[in-house]
């Protein structure tokens, strides 16, 4: 067939062939990506569907138009095209609207009744263009040219696009701040030429820009906001932390509540351990495959190697519960992978948006603080988060006061019973941090356990208490001995006692005027070893306090395994023996059945006079506590036991 000779047909044929072929490229690129989970997708293939159909039957149509006289088939063909034309294009604007609120996150407000008023005047339009050849409302054939021309029902549906446009506008301008910076200007500059290229054609016929215009348009869609390469894990293929940061961004701002799950695998090393794979990306297809069960792979982020989080959109909070717990039982069995059965730990976080989180800041906190090993469901509440922050806050304070020093010593005297003369004293360490002010080692202990520095800790509390014994001073005030809090979990590493006898060594302080306090913890398990260390250690001539007796189960078993030189009774026991009977019982019980033992026994949290009354009645042999002094400075130390008297 020639191509039609005229002027005009040529640059038509140009303009439909060249938005076919724009829109089909992106159709190509869109499938090679392979991820149509998220609505927008969805809108943008049906949107380039629609530019290439269209493309396809205006181009057919300038190719039969000329023969439309003596050609019944081309006649035929020209009224098919046109027909077509009109009603697949009539959905391009709300396709657009549909697009838009997707992209700026509007569309998870949308309810039942707010898309019927959405879809109504397109549902009209689209019933009016499609009975066209019934009633010839909107565009009609000239008898005599067999030319189409417009009747008023296209000038219905420009005011129905002119409407759509005005709510489109509204909707980008309501959603500016919930959308990125590259998806305003995107989607302000694309939906500009979509807009100019219709208005362009609607005035001057003639001009066949329009679909040119659109599949330009979206071109640029698919290059700044179709384009996902760069969020989406490389390896995994899963949503990566930016595309949760835009996501987040954008469900904050539309006003839905929402949940989080956010799921910490503690253990991730034990697949490399356990199957030899060190791929990353096997714990991630692991995962994957389970949590695709419960919620569309869209709604699924990798934020580092071992965490993921879903984003719950429809669910209530009951619902969001049971997903919760259900994912979480499925960690009490194990994993197969590679041949090896594995059991993974894992942490489960749910929390509610925006009760318990109400931003990107949080959300990451959430995310990427390493908490302790919890298997089953935490509730997520605003509590926690500040638990979270606080974390965070202390641990980095922890290791900045390790860079420049804002650990001091204390030191708590200790007493015998038997006439009140001072016996020795224990260390106990002080952070003062500029920000944060002081800390108290109930809160900072633990976490510097956690996260590996309690090593360093402890060896700065040995160094000071080294340098206090070798200033002499400690001796005239007539201390015996000082007494080191050690961490059970630092005492039962392989070369603990040769590191600690090293920094003694180092110092050059008498080994016999430091005596270390170790509490018996349940979890430390491993007796054997715990035996030898106390064992080195008394070889080596310093003297082991068991610390904070009374307190756990299993140290009866210890007491008979291990050679405590001094049992520290804790101060609840001291306390609940005022508060009752029972409490007195067993008091007076455990000091009768240690002193059987052969042991020193010291108590701890001594505040009254009656309770040395008490603790001398019972034969304990020395008190520490605030009754005496609170745990005060090295100088405060030396002054308070210089001006003495007993
Ligand atoms: P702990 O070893 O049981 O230390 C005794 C705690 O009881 C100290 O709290 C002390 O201030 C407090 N105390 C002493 N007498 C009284 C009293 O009469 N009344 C009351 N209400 N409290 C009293 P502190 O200094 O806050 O230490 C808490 C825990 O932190 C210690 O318990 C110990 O387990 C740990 N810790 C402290 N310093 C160190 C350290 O240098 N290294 C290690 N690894 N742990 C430490
Ligand atoms: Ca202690
Ligand atoms: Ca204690």
């Amino acid at each position: 067939m020639p191509l039609p000779d005229t002027q005009d047909s040529t640059m038509a044929v140009a303009f439909y062939a060249a938005s076919g072929l724009i829109s089909l490229t992106c159709l190509i690129y869109s499938l090679i990506q392979g991820r149509f989970d998220k609505l927008h997708k969805k809108l943008y293939l049906w949107m380039l569907a629609v530019l290439i159909v269209n493309s396809f039957t205006e181009t057919v149509a300038v190719f039969v138009t000329p023969y439309r006289l003596e050609n019944a088939t081309a006649y035929f063909i020209m009224t098919a095209c046109r027909y077509l034309y009109f009603t697949v294009h009539t959905l391009l604007l709300p396709l657009l609207v549909y697009y838009v609120l997707s992209v700026t996150g509007l569309s998870y407000r949308l309810n039942a009744r707010r898309n019927v008023i959405l879809c109504l005047p397109i549902v009209l339009a689209e019933l009016l263009f499609s009975t066209n050849p019934l009633h010839w409302w909107c565009y009609s054939f000239n008898e005599e040219t067999l030319m189409y021309q417009r009747e008023w029902g296209i000038t219905m549906l420009y005011i129905v696009s002119a409407l759509y446009i005005i709510f489109f506008v509204w909707t980008f301008f309501h959603s500016w701040r919930a959308i990125t910076h590259r998806r305003r200007v995107a989607l302000c500059y694309f939906t500009g030429i979509t807009i100019l290229g219709m208005v362009l054609q609607a005035l001057i016929i003639q001009l066949r820009v329009e679909l040119f215009a659109q599949s330009l348009a979206f071109l640029g869609l698919m290059l700044t906001i179709e384009d996902e390469s760069d969020l989406v894990n490389n390896d995994t293929g899963i949503y990566n932390r930016r595309a949760l940061q835009i996501d987040w961004d954008t469900l904050l701002a539309s006003g839905k509540d929402f949940h989080v799950l956010c799921i910490k695998i503690e253990n991730p090393g034990i697949i490399r351990r356990a199957t030899g794979l060190s791929d990353p990306t096997v714990l991630a297809d692991l995962l994957l495959e389970q949590l695709v069960r419960y919620l569309p792979r869209c709604f699924i982020y990798q934020t580092s190697e071992d965490t993921f989080v879903m984003t719950l959109l429809q669910q209530t909070h009951p619902a969001a519960l049971t997903m919760a717990n259900h994912i979480s039982e499925r960690f009490d069995r194990s994993w197969h992978c590679n041949n090896a059965e594995i059991q993974l730990k894992a942490t489960i976080m749910l929390a509610r948006v925006p009760e318990d989180i109400d931003s990107a800041g949080k959300l990451f906190d959430m995310t990427d603080t390493a908490l302790p090993q919890i298997h089953s469901v935490r509730l997520y509440g605003k509590e926690n988060l500040n638990y979270l922050l606080r974390r965070r806050e202390v641990e980095a304070a922890i290791q900045r006061s390790l860079d420049r020093g804002g650990f001091e010593v204390y030191y708590q005297p200790t007493f015998r019973t038997d006439g009140l003369a001072v016996m020795g004293a224990e260390a106990l360490l002080r952070l003062h941090d500029e920000d944060l002010g002081n800390i108290y080692p109930d809160e900072f202990i633990p976490l510097a356990e956690e996260i590996g520095l309690i090593g360093q800790v402890d060896d700065f509390v040995l160094q000071s208490v080294c340098r206090f014994i070798n200033s002499g001073m400690p001796r005239k005030l007539g201390i015996d001995s000082i007494n080191v809090n050690l961490s059970v979990q630092q005492c039962v590493q392989p070369g603990f006692v040769d590191h600690i006898a090293a920094l003694v060594k180092e110092s050059e302080a008498d080994r016999s005027q430091i005596s270390f306090e170790i509490t018996e913890s349940v979890e430390a398990g491993d007796y054997a070893v715990l035996d030898a260390v106390i064992r080195e250690f008394k070889k080596q001539g310093f003297h082991v306090y068991m610390d904070d007796f009374g307190t756990g189960y299993s140290n009866m078993r210890s007491l008979f395994a291990m050679d405590f030189d001094i049992i520290k009774i804790d101060k609840s026991l001291l306390w609940g023996a005022e508060k009752s009977e029972l409490g007195l019982t067993i008091l007076s019980n455990n000091v009768h059945m240690l002193k059987q033992l052969g042991l020193g026994v010291l108590v701890e949290g001594v505040e009254t006079k009656e309770q040395i009354d008490l603790l001398a009645k019972l034969g304990v042999d020395y008190l520490q506590g605030f009754y005496f002094s609170r745990p005060i400075p090295e100088k405060e130390l030396v002054a308070f036991l210089q001006n003495r008297k007993v």
